[in-house]
């Protein structure tokens, strides 16, 4: 009687012929090691990103500061200085600015030479007898936008600060927007023991570890073209310059100083200050 052949059971397919070494657990040591390697490995390539993005922001950075630099010396051959329209300007009422605080503790009431030399001084016309250096000024922070920045400001000088009103005359926005703040007819709070005769001008954001914006640099020259030859102003210079004790306005934004000054006709540095006599 023939047998059958006993029933086999279907060979898998997929049955390796060569069995896998069985998995070792790694150990305790072994994995911490392990994670080292990859958190290394992790930190390494991240700083190789870190460093080519910091490598192609400098050099757009270079290029744009040598072809600012090259437009600056034509606009200042190129501009008849008097009867420059302004620059569109945004008022203060527009971006949320509060009234000035007459009783703010370090700008009390208004302005006496002899009484309180250090209060709220509106000068009297014609301002271009007034004004001699504008001051250039970074913000320091950056908060969202420019209008969470600029109301930032207000609120640090009003509270903190105890002035009367923000301290700057202008702000410059990331996106090149030109605000007024305090009013140009009165002396501002930007440049300790210098702030008599002296526009304070400050762009928003960090020039310590970011660079300015193409739009707020060239906005930045548009205001400083008008301003220089509205007020008949001579001389440009960094807040630092001033007060060395401040990295104020920033080492990414210092060098163009020197393509401001150049575009607006101005020469550098403080020797210009001249304090205006008492009205
Ligand atoms: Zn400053």
């Amino acid at each position: 009687m023939p047998t059958h052949p006993p029933a086999r059971s279907p060979r898998p397919p997929h049955r390796p012929l060569i069995r896998p070494p069985a998995r070792r657990q790694m150990d305790r040591r072994e994995f911490l090691a392990w994670l080292g390697i990859g958190a290394g490995g992790i930190a390494a390539g991240g700083g190789l990103v870190w460093v080519l993005i910091h490598l192609l922001a400098r050099r757009a950075n270079d290029r744009l500061l040598a072809a600012l630099a090259t437009e600056a010396a034509a606009t200042a051959q190129a501009t008849p200085q008097p009867e420059l329209p302004s620059p569109p300007i945004v008022a203060r009422a527009a971006w949320g600015a509060l009234p000035p605080d007459h009783t703010a503790p370090n700008e009390n009431g208004f302005y006496d030479p002899e009484t309180n030399p250090e209060g709220w001084r509106a000068y009297l016309p014609p301002l271009d007898g007034v004004y001699t250096t504008v001051v250039i000024h970074h913000a320091a922070f950056y908060e969202g936008d420019d209008l969470a920045t600029l109301r930032e400001i207000d609120r640090l000088h009003r509270e903190d600060r105890g002035w009367a009103d923000i301290a700057y005359h202008y702000l410059i926005g990331k996106g090149g927007a030109i605000y007024e703040g305090r009013p140009i007819n009165v002396r501002g709070t930007h440049t300790a023991g210098y702030n008599t005769g002296t526009v304070g001008v400050c762009l928003l954001g960090n020039f310590m570890t970011e660079y300015p914006t193409e739009a707020a640099l060239r906005a930045t020259l548009d205001l400083l073209v008008w301003l220089a030859a509205d007020l008949g102003l001579t001389h440009l210079a960094g807040h630092r310059e001033f007060n060395p004790d401040t990295e104020c306005p920033g080492t990414f934004l210092f060098p163009y100083l020197d393509v401001f000054a150049a575009a607006a006709g101005l020469a550098r540095g403080t020797a210009g200050y001249i304090k205006p006599p008492e009205q």
